[in-house]
């Protein structure tokens, strides 16, 4: 009997196929009887990235799988919500080591708002976030001064910037190098270029094949399966298709400054703990605000995401 550890490579459905990372020869596995998390209410129990151990008799072929006997603690995972309404989750992978959220300042037009609770979420799910401004080379001359404003703010906030075109390959380099050694999700809203990113970052890779399924998959109401990808460079990637693949999340009112950076750094100097930062006097975050360290279009978002939680709970 052979036992070992392994990594979730591809999940789709009636079995697994895992991997002895970084080695990419995949072989298939069942779950052995019910593996239930604790706590968890998603609809999979196993998910793509999860470190999982196995036995096998040695022969794991399409015939006669691997079993997978426990699945071992994540460091983090990302999750979708079947629907607004359902309280069911789809693991979309685990044990993340960073999420590049691809963007653009125009063309489409960036919607910061939304690009925030995206980062929010990261944070939620202690996943580190790279924002990947993408199109560069069509708005880096004529955009000057919103692709400065845009790097005041999120490098302000302590985001990490990498500008890089899919198109002319700038930076396309570096983003390889980022990715190399690392499992990393990828998402942004379509037509960012994010398949483009992809593509450019392994020729070998089509992640408009992933979509299409997915769309079919929708359709039919069935569950959408993720997949990791190694890339020839080195280090695995998760598309994720859409923001719908997104697991943005319902963070609690009183939550969701923690998951602004800049403002969980200077809110232990507010008078009131706990402080919304909005009303207090005393407050850290509005004096930091109003000084220029935290940014306003930061802080309305903030704000924006409290008024949401107002309404909608
Ligand atoms: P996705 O929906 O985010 O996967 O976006 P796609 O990869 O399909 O790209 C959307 C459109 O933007 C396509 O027409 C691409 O050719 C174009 N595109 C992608 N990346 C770049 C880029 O860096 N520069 C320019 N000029 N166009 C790009
Ligand atoms: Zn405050």
């Amino acid at each position: 009997m052979l036992k070992g550890e392994a990594v979730v490579v591809k999940h789709t459905g009636s079995h697994y196929m895992l991997a002895c990372l970084p080695d990419m020869n995949l072989f298939p596995a069942v779950l052995r009887g019910k593996i239930r998390l604790k706590g968890s209410s998603a609809t999979n129990p196993v998910a793509v990235g999860d470190k999982v151990m196995f036995e096998s008799d040695g022969t794991a072929g399409p015939e006669n799988p691997a079993v997978i006997t426990r699945v071992l603690p994540r460091k983090n995972y990302m999750i979708r919500k079947s629907t607004n309404l359902s309280r069911q989750a789809h693991v979309i992978a685990a044990n993340l080591d960073k999420a590049f959220i691809v963007t653009t300042i125009d063309f489409p037009q960036v919607k910061l708002p939304f690009l925030d609770r995206i980062l929010v979420t990261c944070e939620a799910y202690n996943i580190p976030a790279v924002i990947v401004l993408n199109k560069v080379d069509l708005y880096r001359e004529t955009h000057k001064e919103m692709l400065e404003a845009f790097h005041s703010i999120y490098g302000g906030a302590g985001y990490r910037i990498m500008e890089v075109s899919a198109l002319t390959g700038e930076g396309v380099d570096e983003l390889r190098d980022e990715c190399r050694g690392c499992v990393s999700l990828f998402s942004g809203v379509s037509g960012v270029g994010k398949s483009s990113l992809i593509k450019s970052l392994d020729p070998s890779l089509d992640p408009r094949v992933g979509e299409i399924s997915d769309a079919h998959m929708q359709g039919r109401h069935t569950t959408t399966f993720y997949e990791m990808y190694s890339l020839a460079s080195g280090g695995f990637i998760v598309d994720t298709p859409g923001l719908r693949g997104f697991g943005l999340m319902d963070v609690s009112r009183d939550e969701i400054a923690l998951y602004f950076p800049e403002m969980l750094k200077v809110s232990e100097n507010c008078r009131f703990a706990p402080c919304t930062h909005t009303h207090e006097p005393g407050c850290a975050v509005k004096e930091a605000v109003e000084e220029g360290v935290i940014s306003y279009e930061r802080y309305s978002s903030y704000l924006g995401m409290l008024d949401d939680e107002t309404k909608y709970r």
